[in-house]
């Protein structure tokens, strides 16, 4: 079975910085991959290209069997057409640490916009699922509300019954409780967990460690834009073979 998302060689530069020096990572269905890392690693850079929002300078970057970009001449990555394009966005979900929400866009009409508009999917079946979600997340009573009437973590339940909401094969999630409370931290993971342990595969950017043991099945350690270390959650938070994993990890505990 190929990956749900596979990209290779990736390189990426803002100007003469090179954020991404030749990244590789391949994603297996119902698998929950964990990044982690200093800040101005690429982390975020790396999911912004994997999820069509970047483009790659090099190297390649595939969905299922679907080329989204290859390696050209001397590694320059070639797009693929419009449609193609079109069709791979419609193959993930993204949840942003500041949710991203549509701010004059009820609970309900952030949750079916992109289903109904973009994937032109039929509005009664969409609403249905909306309202399955939102009992899911938590969020009953919510749905004629405007972002700004929720808390934090409400906002990024939100956020994630909206990715939810386009049945995505992958869901990348980048630092998705950074801007919150510790305890309105706790009901955002507990809704991340709840997706791993129905094998939902899942891109996790987290600065939270004891999350990251529990539900990642492969810990990434990213810096200075390459992967430095990756292997079983246990493995890399609890026994990292390389200096500057351990060093990070001292420095955040
Ligand atoms: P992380 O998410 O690991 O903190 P980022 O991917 O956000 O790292 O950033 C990596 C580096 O790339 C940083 O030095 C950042 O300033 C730079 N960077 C990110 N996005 C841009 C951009 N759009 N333009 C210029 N520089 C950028
Ligand atoms: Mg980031």
């Amino acid at each position: 079975m190929p990956a749900v998302v596979s990209i290779k060689s990736a390189r990426k530069s803002f100007g003469a910085v090179e954020v991404l020096r030749g990244i590789s990572l391949e994603v297996a269905c119902g698998e929950v991959v964990a990044v982690i890392g200093p800040s101005g690693g690429g982390k975020s850079t790396l999911l912004r290209c994997m999820t069509l929002l970047e483009t790659l300078d090099a190297g390649g970057l595939s969905y299922g069997e679907v080329d989204v970009a290859v390696p050209g001449e001397g590694g320059t990555s070639v797009y693929a057409k419009g449609d193609v394009l079109k069709r791979a966005r419609g193959r993930f979900g993204l949840v942003f640490q500041n949710y991203n929400l549509f701010p004059h866009f009820t609970v309900m009409r952030n949750i079916v916009d992109a289903p109904i508009r973009v994937q032109r999917r039929d509005r009664a079946e969409v609403e249905r699922r909306a309202w399955e979600l939102i009992e899911r997340m938590g969020l009953a009573g919510c749905e004629d509300k405007v972002p700004c009437q929720l808390s934090g973590g409400q906002q990024q339940r939100v956020a994630i019954a909206r990715a939810l909401a386009m049945d995505p094969e992958v869901i990348f999630f980048d630092e998705p409780t950074s801007a919150l409370d510790p305890e309105l931290t706790a009901g955002v993971l507990r809704v991340i967990r709840g997706l791993a342990a129905e094998d939902m595969t899942m891109v996790v950017v987290t600065h939270e460690m004891d999350f990251a043991r529990e539900v990642a099945d492969r810990v990434v350690f990213m810096d200075g834009g390459v992967i430095v270390e990756e292997g079983p959650a246990e493995q890399v938070l609890d026994n990292p073979r390389e200096g500057r994993t351990r060093a990070f990890l001292a420095r955040i505990e």
